[in-house]
């Protein structure tokens, strides 16, 4: 029988490194689902379409390839058959992306993805709406959540590590503005499930966390 962990939380949350850690200690299939998102505002930008476009977008969202192999250094992105990890993390993409999964027909095809990615798999799929509305009946759910400050700063010190070109300003007001807009969406808004178990990581290291839920999920194992 599959098993399924769903993590949500906000941008800088953590999310990203302490699930595909605990990923490899747990042998999970490790999904991040933004991925999808960034795909499809990706290919808005690789073909020019102007993001008031919503009949242009919605058709790309439709007909995309996506493909994510998941390894142990990490997850290798593919979109349409091409690798595109580092690029689906650009300031470009991450400045469109929330928008983009705004449109609710965008929504419904990554959610079908996602649903059929995870499959009669043992997964821990990480999120904005995994536990309140991909997989309501996740077996673990968690949300993960921090001061907006403190996940700017993560934010700023992994962009720079990744090469990417911010500071610490602009990134603070992408994650600010992209919270807001992630939270006040009409299916798949950023909140806790009612029955998610909320862990605030603003004061504690990566370990600390990865320890922390963990214990969580062999509770429920
Ligand atoms: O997790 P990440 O920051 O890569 O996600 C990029 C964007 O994709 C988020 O800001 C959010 O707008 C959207 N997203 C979503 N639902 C998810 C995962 C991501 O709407 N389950």
């Amino acid at each position: 029988m599959a098993f399924i962990v769903g993590i949500d939380g906000p941008a800088g949350s953590g999310k990203g490194t302490v699930t595909k850690r605990v990923a490899n200690k747990l042998v999970l299939i490790n999904i991040d689902t933004g991925s999808t998102y960034r795909c499809v505002a990706l290919e808005v930008l690789n073909r020019n379409i102007n993001i008031d476009d919503i009949e242009k977008i919605i058709e790309v969202a439709k007909n995309i390839k996506i493909d994510i192999k998941p390894l142990p250094e990490g997850d290798k992105i593919f979109l349409n058959g091409k690798e595109v990890t580092k690029e689906i993390r650009s300031k470009e993409v991450t400045t469109i992306v929330s928008p983009i999964s705004s449109i609710k027909e965008v929504r419904l095809a990554m959610v079908e993805l996602q649903r059929k990615m995870a499959k009669g798999k043992n997964v821990i799929m990480e999120g904005r709406d995994i536990c309140t509305y991909v997989f309501p009946n996740a077996d673990v759910k968690i949300y993960l959540d921090a001061s907006i400050e403190e996940r700017a700063k993560r934010r700023f010190k992994e962009n720079q590590e990744k090469g990417i070109e911010m500071s610490y300003e602009e990134v603070y007001e992408s994650i600010r503005k992209r919270d807001e807009n992630d939270k006040t969406k009409e299916i798949g808004a950023l909140k806790p499930a009612e029955d998610s178990i909320i862990v605030d990581t603003t004061n504690l290291t990566i370990d600390e966390v990865v320890e922390k839920i963990i214990e969580i999920i062999k509770r429920k194992m």
